[in-house]
């Protein structure tokens, strides 16, 4: 499809018919008097009644334990930049969708005028009783960090700011795997990580999470290497800052590094970088829409590589629709007060291990694939392996039971992997 087309046909899919992506179904019958007299006044007073008794029965009689907000105030979006509330509300309507067919979850999308952290905060903080969950969404750093962190301390249910951490769940079940084929251990790894930005330094925080060494870690921005002698750096990245002063450029940080992790802009990585890495280099070249080197180009530059990239039209793809849908839906039906560190890296081994796993063959039809199974191709699972709704909310769930975050618990996990597949 060239762009032209595909520019129309996206601009046609999103004004056909009713405008936009998605619409509030009722879920309860509505076909007569009675039922009417029950959805609303006088009937609805009864559950009224019983909440203001006991607040927690809203989760009996109301949507709220299966109602998401995406809430973005649209200084981030995807790779567009800071273009507004309105503008990002075609990619909170995405966001709601892939909520719904992958997890069952409903979702209202919310883009707020609110540019400030205090602003942001005090809404947010004011929409918990509708909530069961609250997904962050594309927006700036750093007061993405400042955001997230007050709302976590402030709130009773699951906040979590996707474009850090879905991003580091996916990219660190991803590293898990390519570092296990190709022969590297995490404590060992010498990795360079280009972006300093709000994926790159949550990337970078669950990678030392996953055992690499920040001794190891070198981290680039836009003016360079991050080392002590930089006076520019906020708390936030001076944590990422190099003690080594051999490293000056990106050219100097990738000879004999074991792992590049881009997320940072476009074409900024050579073929000649990539030659000088170590033997069985990683490369997960993940800045949108274009990779810090081309798939191919990467490929060709190196035949021991194992390459990923953000892209759905190449091989492993790292995409946060293998976490959040599932994230969530594990804290919903354990009714978590939080998405914590453990339930994170409970999320990210699920992940890891279900690529090891024979896949299915629905999922080789679903994507033309003959024999789809674990190596250099193929480090994470696909986003159409149903099998991911079972083992990532599951695991989720029981890491929000075992670190004492939720308010409900599961005990016949058989029959919620059948409830989930229902
Ligand atoms: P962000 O907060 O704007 O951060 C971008 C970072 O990249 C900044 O630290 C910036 O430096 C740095 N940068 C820009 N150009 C650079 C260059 N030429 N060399 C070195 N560093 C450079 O954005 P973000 O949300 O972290 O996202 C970054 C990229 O990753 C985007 O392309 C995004 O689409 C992609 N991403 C991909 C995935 C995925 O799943 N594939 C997920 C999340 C993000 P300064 O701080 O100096 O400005
Ligand atoms: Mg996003």
């Amino acid at each position: 499809m060239n762009k032209q087309n595909r520019k129309q046909d996206a601009l046609n899919y999103h004004s056909k018919g009713r405008p936009g992506k998605i619409q509030v179904v009722p879920t309860k019958p509505t076909n007569s008097q009675r039922d009417l007299t029950l959805a609303y006044s006088p009937g609805v007073a009864e559950p009224c009644r019983a909440i203001a008794e006991n607040v927690d029965d809203v989760y009996k009689y109301t949507a709220k334990g299966n109602l998401v907000a995406v809430i973005s105030n649209g200084t981030a979006v995807l790779g567009l930049g800071n273009i507004g509330p309105e503008a990002s509300k075609p990619v909170m309507e995405g966001k709601g969708l892939l909520f719904k067919i992958y997890a069952d979850i409903d979702v209202f999308d919310l883009e707020i005028n609110a540019k400030t952290v205090d602003e942001f905060v005090t809404i947010v903080k004011a929409l918990e009783p509708t909530f069961g969950g609250i997904n962050l969404e594309d927006i700036s750093a750093p007061t993405c960090f400042e955001i997230e962190r007050r709302l976590k301390a402030e709130m009773k249910i699951p906040v979590m700011h996707d474009d850090q951490h879905g991003t580091a769940i996916i990219s660190g079940a991803a590293l898990m795997n390519a570092c296990e084929i190709q022969g590297k251990k995490l404590d060992k790894i010498k990795m360079v990580v280009n972006g300093a930005g709000a994926a790159a330094v949550s990337c970078s925080k669950m990678y030392l999470s996953l055992g690499v060494k920040k001794e190891n870690l070198v981290m680039f921005d836009i003016n360079g290497v991050l080392d002590t002698s930089r006076t520019d750096l906020d708390d936030i990245r001076m944590e990422f800052a190099t003690e080594r002063k051999d490293v000056k450029t990106l050219a100097d940080a990738m000879k004999n590094a074991d792992v590049f992790v881009g997320l940072s802009a476009g074409n900024v990585v050579t073929p000649a970088m990539l030659v000088s890495m170590a033997k069985n280099p990683v490369v997960f070249a993940m800045a949108n829409p274009e990779p810090e080197i081309s798939y191919d180009l990467a490929i060709a530059a190196r035949k021991d590589i194992i390459m990923a990239t953000g892209r759905s039209d190449f091989p492993n793809q790292v995409n946060n629709v293998l976490g959040f849908p599932y994230i969530f839906r594990g804290a919903l039906d354990v009714r978590a007060t939080a998405i914590n560190e453990e339930m994170k890296i409970a999320a990210v081994h699920a992940i890891a291990e279900m690529a090891k796993k024979p896949v299915p063959e629905a999922v080789n039809l679903a994507y033309n694939i003959t024999n789809l199974k674990f190596g250099r191709d193929y480090i994470i699972p696909k986003p159409m392996d149903q099998r991911l709704i079972t083992e990532v909310s599951s695991a989720v769930a029981r890491a929000a039971m075992e670190s004492g975050v939720a308010r409900k618990g599961i005990t016949d996990w058989d029959a919620y992997n059948e409830e989930l597949l229902s």
